[in-house]
């Protein structure tokens, strides 16, 4: 039925190549861009755009940052330099953000590792990590996910850093096993960062 309405056929099939949109929500997206404003639609593409064109890695954490300005992670006065945490994912460094209890610094890996898909420690960060961390870092905190990847990516890399950081530390076992931080609520992400031990 779509196909033949050919510009709803193409904004679905354009929808379609999102990640994580449910189909059941790609009806109601296409429903919402129709009714709207013509301008409203004209903001939204130019935010994408925009987007696109000025946000770029941060080369020190590898979080999202403008083109055209420092890292606000990096770079802020008030983070507290001598400790780093290092996370799977961006999303993941924005829910330990949420939780307000963290003011260190970050290092995103960009996913774990993963020898059957063929991703090794090449095609995560772990290099730059292992570059940045010196003696004024006097605590690293792995938060990596506690499943099997997730637990194997924090022990190599406690192995690589552990003449080099002052204390090595993991999350408190507060996460269900298996689950991603980014999906857990800020009480817990909150407390599995304050009650975290040593590797
Ligand atoms: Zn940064």
């Amino acid at each position: 039925m779509i196909e033949k309405i050919p510009s709803i056929a193409n904004l679905v099939k354009e929808l379609q190549h999102v990640p994580y949109l449910a189909s059941k929500n790609l009806y109601r997206i296409v429903h919402y861009i129709l009714t709207s404003d013509e301008k409203k639609i004209q903001q939204l593409s130019t935010a994408l755009l925009e987007a696109k064109k000025n946000i770029e890695l941060c080369s020190l954490c590898f979080a999202w940052k403008e083109r055209s300005a420092s890292c606000t992670l990096c770079f802020s006065q008030e983070r507290d330099r001598t400790i780093l945490c290092v996370v799977e994912t961006w999303q993941e460094l924005l829910s330990i953000e949420k939780t307000g209890g963290y003011k260190g610094l970050y290092h995103v890996l960009g996913g774990v590792l993963c020898p059957l898909e063929g991703i090794g420690p090449n095609e995560l960060t772990i290099r730059s990590l292992i570059d940045r961390v010196d003696e004024t870092c006097g605590e690293v905190i792995l938060a990596t996910n506690q499943t099997p990847e997730g637990e194997a990516t924090a022990a190599y890399i406690a192995n690589k850093l552990k003449n080099k950081a002052g204390k090595i530390t993991c999350l408190a076992r507060g996460i269900p096993v298996g689950s991603s931080l980014e999906f857990m609520d800020r009480l817990t992400v909150y407390k599995a960062l304050s009650e975290r031990r040593s590797v």
